[in-house]
């Protein structure tokens, strides 16, 4: 059907929801969808139907209509600028212009209101920029609402990304209704997520096996692929499988709060048990005895390259049931990030974003649970190990280190287990092979890198040495807790008086974002800290083999690309109230370097 309007067209555009009109410019026309992509005057893009669109001339008459109902007292002033923009730059602009220059801007666009907007659902009282415009349209809960508008920022060569954007569409086979498709996908794509599925159990592998030998040199590769019977054993998977079951049982049991997650995007909220640290006080008790009953934990370091297979074949099984099952899903329950109709794609990403068999949450249990808990348990082993193998009477100082520091992240992790619930991977992420992998494989095999690491490598430490790696753990520490903290009371209570004192920007979504303290330091301060803590835990294998550092890299990297994508979701968003908290906080995460 040919298009109505053309590319290049400006036009008069509907915002999602609610029947204020604004200029856009055409920008590009999606012939299946019938889907125009037009772009606001402040840079914000939408896919808008043609029924949402009006010609100038067509407009000009309706609006002289309407212009002669809205005397009524009852109807709001009208506004000059895109939606998507915030209102702390309506305010501030404002209070620095003339009102012949307000006149001049409200000239700019002209506007019809037939209904009103949707009211923003959280309001933060605490912002000292500006007051809350509630004229603003709820956007994240129009778009959310409808279902078929994408809200984003605008691009570099967008039409050419609107272009790759239709031609990856064309080879999908088994694609979601278009309304709930990812358009952009993460981790490389196709090739890229394919790519993971390989990439990643084979990295850990190598690894295991690389910590193994004498002579841990980068350059020094395993002589040979370990044969069958050393990695798999079928006693070590169902010890694994055990384990499994064991944590899903504490994790059902009755003890702790139950609190709520974030607003779906219904607006409903799940229910999540918090009772992390009740689980690991009673593994902590149940090993104590096992060790008394003198169970031989070094069986764990003895077979490590069996238990890791063992986990990888469960992460996989697990997988294959979570897409499996995630077939015919409502659109509450879909991950944005995992519905391209991409097989290795989806797979990958994890199509659902809360599992669930009854109430029991499958994603949050493997986040917080078996691998957390599991990688106390592995290092608590290498430590035997390291005495058994070392011949000594007590654990090295660098064993004891990083088994206590390591120790006190996870028992911290779970003393703040609700705290998970307001991130990316609760929030955005579905459960897929990443985050399963992630959960069972990656997180108890490569964060015991430095214990294992020391079992057959030993490494003498100075006093002085011991009280600089104490006091990098404790500023780590200090600026990791504080700033989640800080940012999971806001995301909850925004109003709450404890915040009285931080300064924030309002967002169109009716969020507001810290600007000040430690979010105004740098724009992911809770990062800053798990480094310098990762760099703690990697100091006491000293610095003969780069190895040790494994961890570190890792998490550099995981980091930074964790932190591209969050700014990318967070400009969707967020759109200039963004921009605009990048410009205030111009550091992602090294102040004055990154
Ligand atoms: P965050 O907890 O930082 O969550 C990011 C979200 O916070 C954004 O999407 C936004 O969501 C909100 N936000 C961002 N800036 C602001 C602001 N200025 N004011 C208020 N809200 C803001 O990220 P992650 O989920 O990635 O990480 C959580 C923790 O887990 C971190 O400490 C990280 O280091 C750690 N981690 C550790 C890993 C490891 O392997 N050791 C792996 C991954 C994470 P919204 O506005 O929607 O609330």
């Amino acid at each position: 059907m040919p298009s109505k309007f053309q590319s290049g067209d400006t036009v008069m555009g509907r915002w999602p929801g609610s029947s204020l009109y604004y200029e856009v410019k055409v920008l590009s026309h999606d012939d299946d969808g019938q889907l125009y992509t037009v772009i606001y005057k402040d840079g914000t893009e939408l896919e808008l139907k043609e029924s949402d669109i009006k010609s100038y001339t067509s407009f000009r008459q309706q609006s002289g209509r309407s212009r002669s109902r809205s005397r009524s007292p009852g109807r709001r002033r009208s506004r000059s600028r895109s939606p998507a923009r915030t209102s702390r730059q309506s305010s501030s602009r404002t209070s620095s212009r003339t009102s012949e220059g307000k006149k001049d801007k409200l000239k700019e666009v002209l506007e019809v209101r037939l209904t009103p907007v949707v009211p923003p659902t959280e309001n933060n009282s605490n912002n000292k920029y500006e007051k809350e415009d509630t004229n603003e349209p709820n956007v994240e809960t129009e778009q959310r609402r409808s279902g078929r508008y994408n809200l984003r920022r605008r691009k570099d060569g967008d039409p050419k990304q609107a272009e790759e954007v239709k031609k990856v569409d064309e080879g999908s086979t088994t694609l979601p209704s278009a309304s709930l498709k990812t358009e952009e996908l993460e981790f490389g794509g196709r090739i890229g997520t394919f790519g993971m599925l390989l990439f990643l159990p084979s990295v850990v592998l190598l690894l295991l096996l690389q910590v193994s030998l004498k002579d841990t040199s980068l350059l020094t590769l395993p002589a040979s692929f370990p044969s069958a019977e050393v990695l798999w054993d079928w006693q070590v998977f169902g010890l694994v499988i055990l384990w499994l079951f064991f944590q899903a049982l504490l994790y059902m049991l009755p003890l702790g709060k139950v609190v709520d997650g974030m607003p779906l995007k219904t607006g409903k909220k799940l229910n999540y048990r918090v009772n992390g640290l009740y689980a690991l006080l009673i593994t902590g008790v149940s090993v104590g005895i096992a060790v008394q009953q003198e169970v031989d934990l070094t069986y764990i370091h003895t077979h490590f390259l069996q238990f890791y297979s063992s986990a990888l074949m469960m992460s996989v099984l697990l997988s294959i049931y979570l897409y499996t099952r995630s077939r015919h899903l409502s659109e509450e329950e879909r991950a944005s990030s995992g519905n391209s109709g991409y097989l290795f794609h989806d797979f990958f990403m994890g199509r659902e974003l809360n599992p669930r068999i009854r109430s029991f949450d499958v994603k949050f249990f493997c986040e917080m649970r078996p691998g957390l808990i599991g990688w106390l348990v592995i290092n608590f082993a290498m430590l035997l190990a390291e005495m058994k193998v070392q011949k000594l009477d007590f654990p090295s100082p660098a064993m004891l280190l990083v088994n206590i520091f390591q120790f006190l992240w996870v028992a911290d992790g779970l003393w703040h287990e609700e705290k998970i619930l307001t991130t990316m991977d609760i929030v955005h992420d579905g459960f897929g092979f990443m985050l399963a992998f992630g959960d069972l494989v990656w997180v108890p095999f490569t964060f015991t890198c430095q214990a294992h690491y020391l079992v057959n490598h030993p490494s003498e430490l100075s006093q002085l040495f011991i009280a600089v790696i104490i006091t990098i753990k404790g500023i780590g520490y200090y600026i990791f807790r504080k700033a989640n903290s800080q940012k999971n009371n806001f995301r909850r209570n925004p109003s709450d008086p404890s915040h009285s004192h931080l300064k924030t920007i309002s967002t169109a979504t009716g969020k507001s974002l810290i600007v000040s303290g430690l979010w105004g330091f740098v724009r992911h301060p809770n990062y800053l800290g798990d480094l310098l803590m990762g760099l703690a835990w990697s100091l006491p294998c000293g610095f003969t083999h780069a190895l040790p550092y494994f961890y570190l890299v890792y998490l550099l990297l995981l980091l930074i690309h964790r932190n591209s994508r969050d700014e990318v979701q967070c400009r969707k968003k967020y759109g200039s109230a963004w921009d605009e908290y990048c410009k205030a906080v111009p550091y992602r995460i090294f102040p004055w370097i990154y």
